[in-house]
């Protein structure tokens, strides 16, 4: 692929993170519950990664964290875990309409648990309306979980507003940050939440890693029973070279998250306005302003997600028409539709996601690119209305 622009679906590993990793296969490779020396070094090891993985998100203590096998995990832990734990306080448990996936399914999974789970409504850009939200709560709300933004649309949500309101009614606020971690710094000193899920891939770490964070006195019931590791929390040996890898990947992402963030909002901007001022009848989805530094999420009308993914393949450059974790399902976006789209709308989507190693000649050719792929689409859609065909057609001759 010449053009790498679905960054949301997956990150590569940075190289200085892969060659911190490497002597943790095989030289450096000790269990810490091992009693021998190797073993100490080991534990050594995994206490200083947790310390530069709490260091990222200015957690006061580096036992804060507790390491997952990535975001699906540490979302379980933090939504079956609260629920388990706090079951005597309370059965209810409020999440919103356009979480990814697998917050979504374990709001069905707990419903079939017996737990009652609220999902709030987003307005037009996919923002949660928070009056709603303070009206869902009740005496016997124990949760509260919503993202720092849309995997899908990019839209920002109003997580210090979230977190004001949970605290006053000392209900659990969980956040996912993993949309947003790569280009928003996260401060638990100064927006106080109580579980974050964040992953190492999101952050061009190695996959297979990722924490949950625990803000002090916070407890979740194990979902994983095994051998106590985490404080006991999270059993399994400990995926060292994962953690290392980690660790590195957030001591260097904390480093640049400002000066990449601010270079990828210039790239989203240049690609947002190339593709809307080329492309007639294109449209933004979410919020103009308030979304993510790296998310520029169109809508063509008259065209089919996946026909546009696959002739943009054609031409050698990567977007998705939504999430990646559900795109094998050709279902209409939750999220899209949650925001009041009708589905045929919902289906001519396209998401494109900037990252590290994105370039301005990337961004230059996808709005090079796009405008003829979009009208050869369209001259072959049924849907086209004939005056933008009979422009297509003028502009040819
Ligand atoms: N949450 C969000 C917001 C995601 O985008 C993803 C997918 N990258 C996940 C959770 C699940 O991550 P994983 O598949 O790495 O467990």
């Amino acid at each position: 692929m010449s053009v790498y622009l679905d960054y949301q679906a997956a990150k590569p590993v940075d190289d200085r993170v892969i060659e911190e990793m490497l002597p943790y296969f095989n030289k450096k490779f000790a269990n810490p519950s091992s009693l021998h020396g190797d073993g100490d070094i080991a534990t050594e090891t995994l206490e200083k990664a947790r310390k530069k993985v709490a260091d990222f998100i200015n957690a006061p203590k580096s036992s804060d964290i507790l390491f997952t096998s990535g975001a699906t995990e540490s979302n379980n832990l933090a939504l079956i875990g609260s629920a388990l734990r706090n079951k005597r306080k309370g059965d209810h448990i409020i999440i919103s309409e356009i979480e990814h996936i697998s917050i979504l399914n374990l709001g069905k999974y707990l419903e079939r648990q017996g737990f009652k789970v609220s999902r709030v409504p987003v307005d037009q850009y996919g923002i949660i309306n928070l009056d709603k939200l303070e009206r869902f709560i009740t005496d016997k709300t124990i949760l509260i979980s919503i993202s720092t933004a849309s995997n899908e649309v990019g839209s920002l949500q109003p997580i210090e507003e979230i977190s004001k309101i949970a605290t006053e009614k000392k209900i659990l606020f969980h956040t996912d940050a993993v949309a947003s971690e790569a280009v928003i710094p996260i401060d638990v000193q100064k927006v106080p939440i109580d579980l974050i899920t964040f992953s190492s891939n999101d952050i061009y770490g190695p996959r297979g890693i990722g924490a949950l964070y625990l803000k002090e006195g916070v407890r979740v019931n194990p979902i994983l029973i095994g051998g106590g590791q985490e404080r006991g929390m999270r059993s399994g040996s400990e995926n060292i070279p994962g953690i290392v890898g980690f660790a590195k990947a957030a001591e260097i992402m904390k480093k640049e998250i400002h000066s990449e963030s601010a270079r990828l909002k210039i790239l989203r901007d240049k690609l947002i306005n190339g593709v809307l001022n080329s492309i007639p009848k294109s449209h933004l989805n979410g919020h103009p302003e308030k979304r993510l530094p790296n998310n520029a999420h169109f809508r063509f009308d008259y065209i089919e997600g996946e026909s546009l993914i696959l002739s943009l393949r054609d031409q050698g450059v990567g977007g998705a028409t939504g999430s990646a974790c559900s795109s094998k399902t050709l279902e209409a976006s939750h999220t899209l539709i949650a925001m009041g789209l009708l589905h045929e709308e919902a289906h001519g989507s396209l998401l494109f996601t900037l990252g590290r190693f994105t370039k301005e000649s990337d961004i230059d050719k996808a709005i090079d690119v796009l405008p003829d792929v979009i009208k050869r689409l369209r001259i072959l859609s049924p849907l086209t209305p004939p005056d933008l065909l009979k422009k297509y057609n003028e502009v040819n001759n």
